[in-house]
């Protein structure tokens, strides 16, 4: 007989490997099941921090192009080596599921390496044998969504996982899909050299971002050089000898158009992974979308197995993943884990960057709460025009009668860490004006935080 364990967790991501940690810092006896050749997941190999090394080294390279100039700083012969970067970017990523990889160690963690397939509640097969379990949790994560007509090859036409170690940086790179994975990976072979046109079915980028941030974020993105196509929809792609010919029309129907490119990103979205997790055998219900029905404490309709992260409901982010892996091993401990999905910030990390926590202007709108709203651009802060990193804006949304912060967004210089105050202040059930007193460091970015907090406590702030 094998081994026996409290808990065995099915996929080493940001959900999985955090609720294996967490749970035997807990007491229990914990196995993490990864068939991958190393741990971190999505996140950690081909998602996160791949992407954010990759946005990193081309940012910097764009800032002394084009941007030290003003600071009187003149960079002649600028060169890159995108065989370096590649390198560094693997660097990168191999610290990281290696810190993993320790924490494991650490904590006492056993990472049965291979394929995990569910038996039946109690008892999960890897690699030909089978462990015993008191509890199981489901942290199998997502996969790219594919388009009919488009076949990726991950050379010529590749998701984000083929634009992560892209060889030669295309003269003409094609994004399928404006939404956050196609904007930052196209912002990486942009400033690299890349003609970058994005071909969004909906009106916007960016959906479900606060629609005024949205349009802004769109502006700026077209100042860069991007090129959108919206409303239209690719019907087909053609591999050609010098690249791919996509097919378009108007989302609503028309006459179709051929569109030249040497790549072709697929970033249309993610959807739930469950291949091969034996979900049928052991009954675990699917909702209508393919992810695991989960109630309110990441139970299944299974009894002792459970699923967090991106293969359950709610936004594909690896620190949402991350707190349902928390909270999934407090409660198996006896304790009260929760996640406030009210307070879970999303970051696009692009330059600017755009981020936002609670709910959207229009989210607020459509369900009659009367509210208040305050805006302060970053050309009035001090700090920002000192950055020479002026676009954008501050966007605070609060309940009209008790000012309680509902919602937040920040297109701007480093937004994705500025919104930190405001997800704090929201897991607080801070008001505005409890933002508008705190003290601000000046000259700081976060000052135009507390200016449209001013905004919305007092209808007006100091600085506009
Ligand atoms: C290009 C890109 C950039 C991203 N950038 C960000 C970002 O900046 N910020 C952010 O918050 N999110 C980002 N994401 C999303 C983030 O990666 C995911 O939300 C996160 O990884 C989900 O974590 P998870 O633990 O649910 O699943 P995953 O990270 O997908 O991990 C699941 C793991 O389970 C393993 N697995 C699956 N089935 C089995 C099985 N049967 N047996 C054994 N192992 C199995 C898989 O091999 C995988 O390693 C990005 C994603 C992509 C693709």
């Amino acid at each position: 007989m094998s081994e026996s364990f409290d808990l065995i967790v099915i996929g080493a991501g940001p959900g999985g490997y955090v609720c294996a940690i967490r749970a035997a810092q807990l007491g229990m006896k914990v196995a993490c099941v990864e068939k991958r050749a190393t741990l971190g997941g999505t996140c950690l190999n081909i998602g996160c921090i791949p992407s954010k090394a990759l946005l990193q080294s081309s940012e910097n390279y764009e800032e002394l192009v084009h941007k030290f100039a003003d600071h009187g700083i003149t960079a002649e012969g600028v060169k890159f080596d995108l065989a370096r970067m590649q390198a560094r970017k693997g660097e990168v990523v191999g610290a990281n599921v290696k810190g993993v990889e320790f924490l494991f160690k650490k904590n006492k963690v056993t990472w049965l390496k291979g394929h995990g397939k569910i038996v039946s509640a109690g008892k999960v097969e890897v690699e030909g044998q089978v462990y015993e379990t008191k509890n199981i949790v489901i942290a199998s994560g997502s996969e790219s969504v594919p388009l009919k007509g488009v076949e990726v090859d991950e050379k010529q036409i590749v998701t984000s996982t083929g634009a992560l170690e892209l060889e030669k940086v295309p003269g003409h790179l094609v994004v399928i899909g404006g939404g956050v994975i196609g904007l930052e990976l196209g912002s990486v072979w942009r400033r690299l050299g890349a003609e970058v046109t994005v071909i969004e079915f909906l009106d916007r980028i960016t959906p479900g971002i606060d629609g005024e941030t949205g349009k802004m974020f769109e502006r700026v993105l077209t100042k860069q050089g991007f090129k959108f196509k919206l409303k239209t929809k690719v019907t087909g792609a053609e591999k050609t000898e010098k690249g791919v010919t996509l097919t378009v029309e108007p989302a609503a129907g028309g006459t179709p158009e051929k569109i030249e490119a040497d790549v072709v990103l697929l970033a249309i979205g993610r959807r739930p992974y469950v291949e091969g997790l034996g979900l049928d055998a052991a009954g675990v219900a699917l909702d209508e979308k393919g992810r695991i029905k989960t109630g309110h404490s990441f139970e299944t309709n299974v009894l002792g197995i459970y699923a967090i992260g991106d293969v359950i409901t709610g936004p594909m982010l690896a620190h949402k993943a991350e707190e349902e892996g928390v909270a999934v091993a407090e409660i198996l401990a006896g304790q009260h884990g929760h996640v406030n999905y009210f307070a879970i910030p999303g970051v696009v990390y692009t330059w600017p960057e755009v981020a936002t926590v609670g709910f959207s202007e229009e989210e607020v709108k459509a369900a009659g709460v009367e509210y208040k709203a305050g805006k302060f651009p970053f050309t009035a802060n001090g700090r920002a025009r000192a950055m020479g990193d002026t676009d954008g804006f501050v966007k605070i949304i609060a309940d009209k009668k008790t000012d309680k912060i509902l919602g937040a967004a920040i297109i701007g210089p480093d937004a994705g860490t500025m919104i930190a105050e405001l997800a704090l202040a929201i897991e607080f059930g801070a008001s505005a004006e409890d933002v508008a007193r705190t003290s601000h460091a000046h000259p700081s970015l976060n000052e135009a935080v507390k200016e449209a907090a001013l905004l919305v406590a007092n209808g007006a702030a100091l600085h506009i």
